[in-house]
């Protein structure tokens, strides 16, 4: 059974799926794997007949500990401040640093057909509702102390707390500690030296710790969020995942403090970005909004939703992951359609495409009979000067693309100017020579010449239309000639491209004009070395 409906089949009643994120920066795209796996959970409930609600929290009062993006004058004043007070970064519209990277994340997620109900920490805390569990994490402090040392290990001091207050001097919440508790008030300091990374002003007072006053320690606020919004499934990566990790700790607070059964846990393994070749500076890299820009939605789904969870992925934009992902896609898509595929298929691969697909009320079998471009066609079509795209495309489908197949044309198109933009391998990006190339001139040998030369009289005759006649005629007449492969097709590429490498021979000549071809096949066949030249 498919691994989100194996998890609805043990779950009855209304279901709350949850789960949040510190914005404290750009996030790459592999934090896109909890959403989509969250997403595909909330699917699989709702197919299954269950209530399902789809939660998703920004923990925007998490202190600012990352100095790397703020600007020197900024780092004094801004280090251990709420996200949800920190300026944007210059240039951004956003009310604060979390609101506009969260922002970034968040809209992803709708272009990736995930559409949660979302809240912000620094609106739920002013609201009152976490305050019942900053009252009782305060009245049960002691308790709490236990939790992290039993289940943790570790120790904190019989004064520490487990809220900290907004400093009321210097706005600061990461350089806080709570030393008493009167059942009203706290009493805290806000210490020069509490945490290496921001230094606090040295303030101290009592203060009521509601309403937005004061946060729980993170562990707590986890669990209290759980509480509030009454989540029943919360999926985590499994760095929280570890014994004694976060998600334990939270788990027996739940228990033990704020007295509610916590979520059924689903840890999702990573994916890692291993891209040696990758560099900001060329525009290329794997943050999560990019990729999104790059890769059609279906794709970012399919990326994830390929491999269970528990199944880790690398990836590497560079290099021919990205067509090969495409080709992946494609594959399990034919294979859902019907049509017999080469190699083995996952055994979900219908699940798989279904929860790829942006809507989730699409008819899987209409979506998966549609025509879809070769990536690496398409890759090869947007290189050559005044192609008819649509039409050679219309070619290697025998009949005209609907409205649907336009569409996934054009993401296509998108996807492969940007892959051909910043990750694609020198040998996929080629320009063909408007004149016979002095590669060619100097490194053709006589039988590629009267291969070329046979090859502009065959196709004058069989007058090749699609991308695999062509295929098929380059091998023919190769074997015919007792010409191997790799020297046809290098005479093909000397003589358009100037190299001995290049995309598919097939597919180049169908999409380059008819009467450029045969001239420049009949020219290649046709030249010979000058033999002042040669001897030059
Ligand atoms: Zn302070």
């Amino acid at each position: 059974m498919y691994w989100a409906d194996e998890l609805a089949s043990r779950l009855s009643g209304p279901q709350v799926v949850n789960d949040s994120k510190t914005p404290s920066g750009t996030v790459h795209v592999g934090s896109l794997r909890g959403p989509v796996v969250l997403d595909a959970i909330w699917r699989a409930l709702r197919d299954r007949g269950l209530e399902a609600q789809l939660l998703y929290g920004v923990d925007d009062m998490d202190p600012m500990d990352a100095q790397a993006l703020l600007t020197p004058d900024a780092v004094e004043r801004y280090m251990g401040v709420p996200l949800a007070r920190v300026p944007a970064p210059e240039g951004s519209g956003a009310a604060s640093y979390a609101r506009h990277f969260a922002g970034l994340f968040l809209d992803t997620f709708a272009g990736l057909g995930i559409h949660p109900r979302t809240y912000w920490m620094s609106e739920v805390y002013p609201s009152g509702a976490v305050d019942p569990y900053v009252r009782l994490a305060l009245d049960r402090a002691d308790r709490v102390r236990e939790i992290y040392r039993r289940v943790a290990n570790v120790q904190h001091s019989a004064d520490w707390h487990p809220v900290q207050v907004v400093c009321e001097d210097c706005g600061k919440i990461g350089t806080t500690i709570v030393t008493q508790w009167d059942g009203e008030r706290v009493f805290y300091e806000c210490r020069a030296d509490l945490v290496a990374w921001a230094r606090g002003c040295g303030h101290s007072g009592w203060v009521e710790p509601f309403g937005g006053r004061a946060k729980l320690g993170w562990n707590l606020e986890w669990a209290a969020q759980w509480g509030i919004f009454g989540v029943t499934v919360e999926p985590n990566g499994k760095d929280l995942a570890t014994a004694g990790g976060s998600r334990d700790r939270a788990d027996a607070i739940s228990r033990e403090i704020f007295e509610r059964e916590p979520p059924l846990n689903f840890p999702y393994e990573f994916l890692n970005i291993s891209g040696r070749k990758m560099s900001t500076s060329k525009g290329r890299g794997a943050a999560a909004h990019t990729m999104v820009d790059l890769l059609p939605p279906e794709l970012v789904r399919f990326l994830f939703l390929r491999y269970r969870p528990n199944h880790a992925i690398d990836f590497d934009p560079a290099g021919d992951t990205i067509p090969r992902l495409f080709d992946e896609f494609d594959r399990i898509a034919a294979a859902v359609a019907g049509r017999d595929v080469k190699g083995e298929l996952p055994p979900d691969h219908e699940r798989i495409f279904a929860t790829s697909l942006l809507d989730p009320d699409a008819d899987p079998a209409a979506e998966a009979a549609r025509f879809r471009p070769d990536f690496s066609q398409v890759a090869l079509l947007v290189q050559l000067p005044g192609a008819d795209i649509e039409g050679r495309l219309a070619v290697e489908k025998g009949a005209p693309l609907d409205m649907a197949e336009q569409v996934i044309l054009a993401d296509r198109l998108r996807a492969a100017r940007a892959w051909l933009e910043a990750y694609a391998p020198d040998r996929a990006r080629f320009a063909v020579r408007d004149e016979l190339p002095m590669e060619a001139r100097h490194g053709l040998a006589d039988e590629q010449r009267a291969y070329l030369g046979a090859l502009a009289q065959s196709s004058a005759v069989a007058r090749p239309v699609s991308g695999e006649a062509w295929q098929d005629l380059i091998f023919r007449l190769a074997e015919e000639a007792a010409l191997p492969a790799g020297r046809a097709f290098a005479a093909i590429y000397l003589a358009f491209l100037g190299r001995t490498n290049g995309p598919r021979a097939g597919w180049l000549l169908a999409g380059l004009d008819r009467e450029f071809v045969a001239e420049r096949l009949r020219g290649a066949a046709g030249w010979s070395p000058d033999p002042e030249e040669a001897t030059a």
